[in-house]
């Protein structure tokens, strides 16, 4: 390829390097949160008995409203309060960031956070700022003030709980920074399922409060869905910037059917929050390992002599993918998996021990 053509790519851009997702044929997948049950039978067939009325032949319901008034009540979003739907939360995050950017504007987010926050500011031409947590994962709340007062940023992303940490912030501190917010406050529920505890009811007593959800982790990643909730006038903005038929057809129609049953999730996620205790509890007798608390459905463990990677790469080789974060900083020698079925939370124990003596 020509440099003249290149050259028309964004420097920032071509700096880039693309998202990179595992081949998984074949593995024990435990690298990326998802949620390792499918439907029982008898519901799968009731939803294909319903997909061959699904009229894929025309464009979907561009404001899906079935879905809009199920994911109000399933989510329990406070009366008078708007949401707006999203290709995943991923795209909501774009949609956010091509509402506000300008030049001298910026997003701010905490380190170690969640990657696309300052992916897609990068996408949407705006500065970036990342705030280090504490050595254990918490909020520092000094380094916050200054930040938020020196860089004045449009919005402020925080995951609760956090991505890779698993943690969920300290209440009180989130609330203070949604205090001294000078823009947009978005508080990304992504792993709710697994922490349930929200500040959906907080809401109605702050404008500048947003709350991301997704059905990905309940169960349903393959859909690609995601809901912003808050103020109708700041709702109705961002929605100027959707693309007008983001949520295909299939994807309305199932989130619908799967949500007039939630139980069946929830369920789901009662399971997965008993195993990521138990281990928790298993990971953390073994010596040679730091584990941090998580009230999401995936652990970051620390090696403490052992290589992170060196460990990573015998644990593929015994057929088990988890998430290597190993790199120079706070996740220096981490990995993070993801809680499956106990029979592959087992298998993935039993190959840790086994890389372990290696
Ligand atoms: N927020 C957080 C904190 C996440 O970890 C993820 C996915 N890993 C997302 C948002 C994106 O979720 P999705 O696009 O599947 O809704």
């Amino acid at each position: 390829m020509s440099e003249q053509l290149l050259k028309w790519i964004r420097p920032e851009i071509r700096e880039l390097s693309a998202y990179q997702v595992p081949d998984a044929s074949g593995l024990i997948k435990l690298d990326a949160m998802e949620n390792p049950y499918r439907l029982p039978d008898a519901l799968q067939r009731q939803w294909l008995d319903g997909l061959s009325s699904v009229a894929i032949n025309r464009y979907p319901d561009p404001a899906a409203t079935q879905l809009h008034d199920r994911l109000i009540d399933v989510m329990h979003v406070p009366q008078g309060q708007a949401i707006v739907l999203g290709n995943g939360s991923d795209e909501l995050i774009q949609m956010l960031a091509l509402a506000v950017t300008a030049k001298e504007r910026c997003i701010l987010s905490f380190e170690p956070g969640f990657v696309m926050y300052s992916m897609i500011a990068r996408f949407a031409g705006m500065a970036y700022v990342s705030v280090p947590l504490a050595d254990d994962f918490t909020l520092d709340m000094d380094s916050t003030r200054a930040a938020i007062e020196q860089h004045q940023p449009a919005i402020i992303f925080i995951a609760y709980p956090n991505n890779p940490t698993g943690n969920l912030f300290d209440s009180d501190a989130v609330e203070d920074i949604i205090r001294m917010a000078p823009g947009l406050v978005v508080i990304d529920e992504a792993y709710h399922p697994f922490a349930q505890t929200s500040f959906m009811p907080r809401l109605t007593d702050y404008d500048q409060l947003l709350v991301m959800r997704t059905v990905s982790k309940m169960g349903l990643a393959g859909l690609r869905l995601g809901l912003l909730c808050g103020n109708p006038a700041l709702i109705s903005e961002i929605d100027k910037v959707r693309l007008p038929y983001n949520i295909n057809v299939l994807t309305q129609y199932t989130t619908d059917f799967v949500l007039n049953n939630a139980g069946v999730l929830q369920g789901q996620a009662e399971m997965i929050r008993a195993d990521r205790d138990h281990l928790l509890r298993q990971l953390s007798l073994l010596i040679e390992l730091e584990v941090f608390p998580s009230q999401a459905n995936f652990i970051l463990f620390r090696l403490k002599q052992a290589n992170a990677t060196d460990v990573f790469n015998l644990l593929r080789d015994d057929g088990v993918l988890i998430k290597n974060m190993d790199r120079p900083g706070p996740l220096a020698n981490c990995l993070r998996v993801t809680v499956g079925t106990p029979e592959e939370n087992q298998a993935f124990m039993h190959a840790l021990e086994e890389a372990l003596r290696h």
